[in-house]
């Protein structure tokens, strides 16, 4: 395998103007990518392409996942731009936290509207460009909350259920027409998603991680790096935990 691993490969992230997804984009480029930041806010999508190196590196745009239009318009903006779309990395997400009790349904469709018919949006048309150059790669953020279910979170946890089943279903569809499909299900990794948690809540949280630690969204993007890169290139319709051994 030669490295860079990714060289002149085009990647779009989606919610990579911050937290995973953006550490996901670091390393991509640091591994030769040619990268497009999706991410709702337009103008912070912008500021963390030009981070990453700006024109001919990566490109900012904004996109809300949950709208068809908005993903046929960043995945153009990725051929557009660098001419080819080889790796999709269906990254962003909310949560609105609350027991089944106080939930609203608006909290519940906004966290299904986002995580499963965004993620949907991005995978098949992700695969639509992909099987006509009969390669590429999907990599899919799920959770350990799809897993194992968390109080707390009926919608965010039957949305990252979800992305496994719909992994596995669109690796199935696309395997002979060269597209693999993967997810990662992290545990819990610092970023502005979960440091708005409660100290009381965190430390309960590490207490229960075997690695006794929380993770870093680097150690996140080392794992989608490669499944978007031919280390894995025999691996599709699998789900990777990256948990600090939580929940195994
Ligand atoms: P984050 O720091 O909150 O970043 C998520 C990004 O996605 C934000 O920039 C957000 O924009 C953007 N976004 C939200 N809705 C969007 C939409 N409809 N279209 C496009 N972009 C949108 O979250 P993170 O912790 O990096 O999480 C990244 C992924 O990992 C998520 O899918 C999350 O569920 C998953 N995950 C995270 C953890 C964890 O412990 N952090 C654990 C398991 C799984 P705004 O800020 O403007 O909303």
């Amino acid at each position: 395998m030669t490295r860079p691993l990714l060289t002149d490969r085009t990647a779009v992230i989606t919610g990579a103007a911050q937290g995973i997804g953006y550490a996901i984009a670091e390393l991509f480029v640091a591994e030769g990518a040619r990268v497009v930041i999706g991410d709702l806010d337009a103008g912070l999508a912008a500021v963390a392409a030009e981070k990453l190196g700006g024109p001919g590196v990566a490109i900012g745009v904004g996109c809300d996942v949950s709208k068809s239009a908005d993903v046929d318009g960043m995945l153009a903006a990725a051929v557009d731009t660098f001419g080819t779309l080889d790796v999709v990395v269906n990254n962003a997400g909310i949560t609105r936290d609350a027991t089944m009790r106080t939930m609203t349904e608006d909290q519940f469709d906004q966290v299904i509207a986002v995580h499963l018919k965004g993620t949907w949006n991005g995978v098949r048309k992700a695969a639509a460009i992909m099987r006509e150059a009969k390669s590429g790669a999907i990599v899919n953020l799920s959770s350990i909350s799809g897993k194992v279910g968390m109080a707390g979170q009926t919608n965010y946890s039957a949305a990252k259920a979800g992305i496994v089943g719909m992994t596995k279903a669109a690796a199935k569809e696309m395997a002979h027409h060269g597209v693999r499909v993967n997810a990662i299900q992290p545990g819990l990794i610092r970023t502005a998603m979960t440091e708005a948690m409660p100290q009381k809540v965190w430390e309960e949280k590490v207490a229960g991680i075997p690695m006794q630690r929380v993770g870093d969204p680097s150690e996140i993007a080392s794992v989608a790096l490669f499944l978007a890169s031919d280390l894995s290139s025999y691996m599709t319709g699998t789900v990777l935990e990256v948990t600090g051994g939580r929940f195994m």
